[in-house]
């Protein structure tokens, strides 16, 4: 055999990396069109906090997303896969702070060192898309999309109690506290009065959960978690009187039938009801007292079911209006303000709270629901409440209902009496959306005291984010302290006027970067609704699962809003989404600087080259799973690569040419060019079906089998040899892009081999060995089964009883005799 001179040199992988690169990006290879002709394919990773250098995780989401974008390419697609930068927020702001930095100067120079390191890893971004979050040519169109919100009633500012972080010295949306802790620093939060602006994203409470069921290729978890956050619940909404009294307390409940056992209502400590009760002296002070104490301690462990419940007694009386029974209103800590109305009607037989409280504090116990007409409860007895649904006692004109009826006719005769109705309750809030920080797009809103809240006139946009003497939090924007920022005239009326100071929250700056990248030019526009249509919505979308609640409902809401005013097509902005795992350390501990633990992306890219590592992450764990990351896989890797691969460039025959759109008669084959023809399709297709799945690992395995198998045979056509070298190369393109494109150039390929088209497996091919067997029992036909040809008898036999069909017939009996007709009929004898 001759060899080829190239698979003698040694796989120079720096020289060959660089090299394509070049080439890559002077061909524009990667350089999507303003508008797709043909079929289009938006490949979209979360674009990155400039926090540091590129990690280990960010590393494995893009090298998925750039296998993705590669093998849609070779499918023929016109891919759209662009990079940009989550560029404002506290994250930056904190870090700059910490190391005596301006926010945009570290910001920058994080974004130009994360772009080198990316570009290095060959992933195929097209660049000249690229966006941040903090250029004012960004920022224009986030304050555009307010004003847009502002205009339309959905952003707007209230009073209210809200998360405050201590530490970072701002508000925080709920979707940023974890555990009655600050996302970003841990610190336990606190809860303030303050004014703030929110988006009033509950009006689309409804849409982002019904329009979940359009999304079968969403993982289920995130849309279970997005069901749990948005928490739609049907009951109704029961005013009661308070006794000498002008207020009436609303209260929300999934439980109308348990109305007859109520023994005492709850406020929640921060419900503004609490100061127009008019509460005697006493009872006033008491009450005051334990406000502060409540305040102080995180929500969280409030409801928490480990902590004690306690309260205290308001002097004051509510009526129930169902049976004008009087109960004691109390101030609870178990109560939010931000359920429901922040007071709950309290039922201690049939609630486990308020069961709690009620023997805490021996306010009576009444039983209304029995578990069924012969079962009864025993308050004296009852160790907990009892929850579940059952029949109406002790419940006047209603007793014997049960279940649904019970509350159906329980709030028609609420809404009939005029105290009461069916209602939807969410648990999903407005987002708070303005922070006192600096690092922020400011807020376009201008506040005149003749006119009121203004919004800044689009074709003054951008507000541009003022230079300050300090951007060191303090509890208020530090945009305050700018008079020339805050002081100007009212655009309505001429007069003097006064800025907002508060930035928004960089998940607004993050709801509508998808669309930008579609036109991210346009300065007379946030994107042309041509390129919308045309590139929308997303058809893969790959990040960690962390943002389930977060920015994941938040651009569904923002996709939404935009569909409603005419700028987008689709309901929803993405198709597919895909949450790839995380990377730990070999110990399984998260990388951290702390810890010492953290592994460059480049270093190992600089030692061992880019395919090498894409290979080795794609190998060690399937793309949802967890990776204990080692850099033990890269050496088997190396090996199969540099050892096995890359060598097969030296069976190519250059001489011959190659047709690889034809298939091969297999009836022109030998034994052995027809098991290597056979294997190479049924690669083609489970190959092509990992890479549908993102199972790159099996993907890899798949083809370590065909090559071993490809080299341990000697095949005779030297056609079909060449055609096995070149379907190969295409199959490992996607995920080792550089030598692909080396091996394809080798072996006189025209273009780049991420032009050329993705192998299609012979179908003919795959069924050539395959024969259909005939079972039968006791000499009857009772089902078929297909076959590899000449697979053992003991094969068929599982095979077949594997078929439940089959099964039935045979389950307790026994086989006394198999008859086998190769390849034709297995009959069993069964007695
Ligand atoms: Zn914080
Ligand atoms: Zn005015």
């Amino acid at each position: 055999m001759k060899i080829n001179s190239t698979s003698t040199r040694k796989y120079n992988f720096k020289e060959i990396e660089t090299k394509w690169q070049k080439i890559w990006d002077a061909t524009g290879l990667y350089k999507a069109a303003d508008m797709p002709k043909q079929n289009k394919y938006y490949m979209l990773v979360m674009f990155a906090y400039p926090s540091g250098d590129i990690h280990m995780g960010h590393f494995r989401n893009y090298i998925i997303g750039d296998a993705v974008a590669r093998y849609q390419m070779m499918l023929g697609k016109e891919v759209l896969h662009p990079f940009g930068w989550d560029a404002f927020g506290l994250p930056a702001e904190r870090a700059a702070i910490k190391r005596n930095l301006h926010p945009a100067d570290w910001t920058r120079d994080n974004i130009r060192v994360s772009r080198e390191t990316l570009k290095k890893t060959g992933v195929s971004f097209d660049w000249t898309r690229e966006i941040a979050s903090c250029n004012p040519d960004y920022y224009k169109w986030t304050q555009w999309m307010f004003v847009q919100l502002f205009k339309k009633g959905l952003a707007y500012q209230k009073t209210g109690w809200v998360n405050w972080c201590p530490e970072d010295k701002t508000v925080l949306a709920n979707e940023q506290v974890v555990d009655g802790k600050c996302e970003r620093c841990h610190t336990p939060v606190e809860k303030k009065e303050l004014k703030q602006w929110y988006f009033r994203i509950t009006d689309y409470a409804d849409r982002l959960v019904d329009d979940l069921d359009k999304l079968p290729d969403w993982p289920e978890n995130v849309k279970t978690m997005q069901r749990e956050w948005i928490g739609r619940s049907t009951g109704a909404e029961i005013d009661f009187r308070i006794k000498d009294s002008q207020e009436k307390l609303s209260i929300f409940t999934t439980r109308p039938d348990t109305i007859f056992g109520v023994t005492f209502m709850a406020i929640a400590p921060e419900s503004p009801i609490i100061g127009k009760l008019n509460l005697e002296r006493d009872f006033r002070s008491r009450v005051e007292a334990y406000r502060k104490k409540v305040l102080l301690r995180s929500e969280i462990d409030r409801v928490s079911v480990d902590s004690e419940k306690d309260g205290v007694f308001t002097g004051k009386y509510a009526i129930n209006p169902f049976n004008s029974e009087e109960v004691q209103l109390w101030v609870a800590d178990y109560v939010l303000a931000g359920y429901g109305t922040g007071a709950v009607m309290a039922v201690p037989a049939h609630d486990s709270r308020d069961f709690l409280f009620a023997k805490k504090y021996d306010i009576p116990i009444k039983v209304v629901i029995h578990p069924d007409k012969n079962k009864s409860l025993d308050p004296a007895s009852m160790k907990d409440a009892y929850t579940d649904f059952g029949v109406m006692v002790n419940s006047g004109q209603f007793n014997g209902l049960a279940g649904g009826e019970a509350i159906e006719k329980t709030t028609d005769f609420a809404d009939k009496n005029g105290f009461g109705r069916k209602k939807i309750n969410y648990k999903l809030h407005d987002w708070l959306i303005s922070r006192q920080r600096y690092w922020g797009a400011p807020i376009p809103i201008i506040h005149c005291p003749k006119c009121g809240q203004v919004a800044v006139p689009e074709k003054q946009l951008p507000v541009l984010l003022p230079a300050v003497d300090s951007y060191i939090p303090k509890g208020r924007s530090p945009l305050a302290d700018v008079a020339e920022y805050m002081n100007i005239t009212c655009p309505k009326c001429g007069g003097k006027a006064e800025r907002d100071p508060d930035t928004m929250d960089t998940f607004v700056c993050s709801s509508w970067y998808f669309l930008r990248y579609l036109d991210h030019k346009n300065d007379s526009e946030p994107f042309s609704r041509e390129k919308a249509k045309a590139w929308m919505p997303i058809d893969k979308y790959i990040g960690g699962v962390t943002h389930a609640t977060g920015h994941l409902i938040y651009f569904r809401f923002f996709q939404k809003f935009l569909k409603d005013i005419g700028w987008v097509d689709n309901d929803e902005p993405a198709t597919v989404l895909f949450n790839h795992g995380m990377v730990y350390d070999a110990n399984g501990e998260v990388m951290s600087k702390s810890k010492g633990n953290v592994i460059s992306p480049i270093g190992l890219m600089e030692n061992r080259g880019i395919d090498i590592s894409r290979l080795g992450m794609f190998f060690t764990a399937p793309s949802e799973k967890e990776i204990y990351w080692s850099d033990d896989v890269l050496t088997g890797i190396e090996k199969f690569l540099m050892g096995k691969f890359f060598v097969i460039t030296a069976e190519f025959d250059k001489a011959k040419s190659i047709d690889l759109k034809c298939y091969f008669n297999q009836e022109k084959l030998s034994a052995i060019d027809n098991k290597i023809y056979i294997k190479l399709n049924k690669t083609i297709k489970r190959i092509s079906e990992d890479y549908e799945r993102l199972q790159f690992n099996t993907a890899i395995s798949a083809l370590m089998e065909f090559i071993r198998d490809f080299q341990a045979e000697k095949i005779d056509n030297a056609d079909l040899k060449n055609y096995c070298v070149v379907k190969a190369i295409q199959l490992i393109a996607p995920m080792a892009p550089h030598m692909a494109e080396e091996m394809w150039q080798i072996c006189g390929q025209a273009g780049s081999i991420f032009k050329s088209e993705w192998p299609i497996y012979d179908k003919n091919a795959i069924a050539y060995n395959r024969v259909v067997i005939a079972i039968q029992i006791n000499g009857k036909l009772r089902g078929q089964i297909e076959m590899d040809r000449n697979s053992s008898e003991d094969d068929i036999l599982t095979m077949a009883l594997g078929e439940s069909k089959i099964k039935s017939y045979v389950d307790g009996k026994a086989i006394i005799r198999k008859i086998y007709v190769p390849n034709k009929i297995l009959n069993l004898v069964i007695k």
